[in-house]
């Protein structure tokens, strides 16, 4: 690495090593207590940080400071506050208060609150969160904060993620604890790997569906798709590769570690990963990128697309969401090398597979959103079936371990059961399941189902609370299970638990036909549609694991889910307007404009020539006029379908009749357009095709 590159690196993060610089010692310590601690910030410690903040932000050109949070939209929100203060006399001044480095006070009334927040209390509290840095974006000084209600209620998506980080601390502890351990503090790691299409500027200009949703609601499929496999780590493109240049120097200066970068399967598609961290700062670290990728794209003449599925039949874009938790000294899922360490670890594994088997249907509905339905369950997504991937290693001694082989087995011999058979597991890194929603890769769960656009807040949050939930059961049982030895106890448990929850392994092929009636047949979760998946947020028993935990209030619970259904429905709107709308104002004049030039052709050549043969002109008219006719049929029964669904006063019914009326009749609509594309003349064509956008340069 040369001196620059290095030297770029974190240039625009308020990090521990600046604070270090910028912050009299003693509050650099009270400072970094509170952060390990979780505890609030005195305001005399606010001030003094608010001080250094201010000046070194100064010095890089900020004008601006921001509370910088991410409200049930998912995405990210700043309102920007001028450094500067009148002082009356026509100078100014330059003020930045602990106050205002802690405390926010923005107009919550337009932001999504599922029915938690009256108009008349629109206010709403932003609080900074120190576990994750602030930094300087375009000469804005951006503290991330947490968002609530007047009352307390959370209205963001980082709140619910702190709680889960906290309540998955503490039970880890505790199980940590029967090993004899006591840790400061339990970290949960997350590495985002961020899919993601660019497409010309000049092609996305011309088609309103990608600048309305995001992803085309026509096109019929390209001459050459994705078949040749040759894009995939193909030699990257000269825009591409600049794109990527200065995306790398950007998330450098944000001190987001972006490490790889290559090209995807489909074509035009590419993925960005960084290097794992914390999950708080992880998601944060995502959220800039995304919105990086967005801006710095249109510097190339490009736009990134991050909706899920921008093409249909070509591979949509995900963001594996590489998840693993451990101490300051180890990675509690690597399976490490000597027996007790084994012991351990199994334990820790088997929490896990019972937490995603006991709440796989609120990890399915973490991951639901509009966009995912198009690809969860198409080519390379995982289905919308939860299952785990655990290698073959793993699987054989978990297979051991519920056989019930050993079951008569004395205690010594249990133990030694452990013993002979967990030591020197190898990392398992080559046997890797493309198809499962949930892989055992190595020392890390892979999360798969996420899609390319979602806030990961949301999975990564269920995952530690359902975790949590788990580890606290396992701690409970050990420490109610009188004079039993630890070990024995504990591969007791360990067993029961396995046996009870080991349908949710499967090593197959999780795209085949046959693993949905395989896993009907075992009692998983398929839900299709976010429509489907979405009530289980608020079943009894995910409720309760939520407020048990501590993380979610069945009002938040119930408000967040109300919030989920509205979105849904309105992107389910607004995509049907704008299929009706190109329906009808952008494809059907062209094909009927070439029909008509059709008929004018047979005409003047019958008048001109009578005997000339006309026969495939005839059946090419029939074919568009048919398909004429097919289009308005097609965009009846869609009028028909979305004024009844938009008639529907219940939230939850309004999502079914839109996941399963309406998006029936926007496939039919656009199967008929489709057709016609192959067969009206390119120069007639209104918009750019999938050869078009695909294959730009
Ligand atoms: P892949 O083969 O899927 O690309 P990589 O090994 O390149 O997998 O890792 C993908 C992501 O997983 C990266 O962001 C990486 O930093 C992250 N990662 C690696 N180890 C861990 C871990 N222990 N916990 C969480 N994330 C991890
Ligand atoms: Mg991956």
């Amino acid at each position: 690495m040369n001196a620059d590159l290095t030297s770029r690196y974190g240039t625009m993060v308020f990090s521990d090593h600046v604070m270090k610089e910028y912050l009299p010692s003693d509050v650099y310590k009270k400072l970094s207590e509170t952060v390990k601690e979780g505890k609030p910030l005195d305001l005399d410690v606010a001030n003094a940080v608010a001080h250094g903040m201010k000046e070194w932000a100064l010095k890089h050109g900020a004008t601006h400071f921001a509370h910088w949070f991410q409200p049930l939209t998912g995405i990210t929100s700043e309102k920007h506050d001028a450094f500067l203060d009148p002082v009356g006399d026509g100078t100014a001044i330059v003020k930045f208060s602990g106050k205002e480095l802690v405390q926010g006070e923005p107009d919550a009334s337009s932001f999504p609150n599922g029915g938690l927040r009256a108009t008349f209390e629109a206010r709403g509290y932003s609080a900074w969160d120190p576990t994750s840095p602030a930094f300087i974006k375009d000469e804005v000084l951006c503290v991330p904060t947490a968002f609530c209600s007047y009352s307390g209620e959370a209205l963001d998506k980082k709140t619910p993620l702190l709680r889960s980080m906290a309540t998955l601390d503490k039970q880890t502890k505790r199980v940590l604890a029967l090993f004899g351990k006591n840790p400061a503090h339990v970290t949960v790691n997350v590495g985002t790997e961020q899919e993601y299409f660019l497409i010309s500027e000049k092609d996305y200009e011309r088609r309103q569906d990608l600048i309305v949703c995001g992803r085309t609601l026509f096109g019929a499929p390209p001459c050459k798709g994705q078949e040749l496999d040759e894009h995939y780590f193909g030699a990257i493109r000269p825009t591409v590769n600049s794109f990527m240049k200065e995306l790398d120097d950007e998330l450098w200066g944000f001190a987001v570690a972006a490490k790889t970068k290559h090209n995807e399967v489909a074509p035009c598609q590419h993925e960005l990963a960084p290097v794992f961290c914390n999950v708080n700062r992880a998601v944060d670290e995502n959220l800039l990128t995304m919105e990086m990728m967005k801006l710095l794209a249109s510097h190339h003449g490009l736009v990134c697309l991050q909706h899920e599925k921008p093409f249909e039949g070509i591979n949509g874009s995900g963001k594996h969401n590489n998840w693993s938790f451990g101490t300051e000294d180890e990675n509690l899922l690597d399976p490490g090398d000597t027996p007790e360490a084994n012991l351990q670890f199994i334990v820790f594994l088997t929490c896990v597979i019972e937490a995603v088997d006991n709440y796989q249907d609120l990890l399915r509905m973490s991951v639901a959103s509009c966009g995912n339905d198009h690809r969860l369950g198409a080519h390379e997504a995982p289905p919308a079936i939860i299952s785990i991937f655990l290698g073959d290693e793993l699987s054989s001694i978990i297979d051991a371990l519920t056989s019930g082989e050993t079951a008569a087995h004395t205690l010594r011999e249990q133990l030694d059961f452990g013993v002979d058979v967990l030591p020197n597991l190898e990392r398992d890194t080559t046997d890797r399941n493309r198809t499962s929603p949930f892989a055992f890769t190595g020392n890390k769960f892979e999360f798969r189902m996420p899609g390319s656009s979602v806030n990961v807040s949301d999975a990564n949050t269920v995952l530690d609370t359902a975790v949590a939930k788990t580890l606290k059961e396992f701690a409970d049982a050990m420490e109610a299970r009188g004079d039993m030895e630890f070990e024995h106890a504990a591969l007791n448990w360990v067993r029961k638990s396995l046996q009870a929850h080991k349908r949710i392994l499967f090593s197959g092929d999780g795209y085949s036909e046959e693993w949905h009636v395989e896993a009907e047949r075992r009692g998983l979760c398929n839900f299709a549609t976010t429509a489907d998946a979405l009530p289980c947020f608020v079943a009894e028993k995910n409720l309760e694991l939520f407020s048990e935990m501590g993380v979610l209030s069945p009002v938040e619970a119930r408000s967040r889910y109300e919030v989920k259904l509205e979105k849904y429905n309105k992107l389910m709107n607004i995509e049907a307007n704008t299929m009706e709308v190109m329906a009808r104002r952008t494809y059907l004049p062209v094909i009927s404009a070439y029909a008509t030039k059709i008929a004018k052709g047979i005409t003047t050549v019958t008048a001109a020539m009578p005997d000339a043969p006309m026969s495939h002109e005839h059946r090419e008219l029939k074919t568009l006029t048919e398909g004429v006719n097919a289009i308005y049929d097609g965009l009846d029964a869609l009028r028909d379908a979305h004024v009844a669904a938009e008639a529907i006063a219940d939230s939850q019914e309004q999502a079914n009749a839109y996941a399963h009326k309406v998006r029936p009749a926007m496939d039919a609509l656009r199967a008929a357009v489709d057709a016609m594309e192959p067969i009206v003349a390119s120069d007639y064509w209104p918009v750019p095709t999938y050869d078009d956008m695909l294959f730009y340069c």
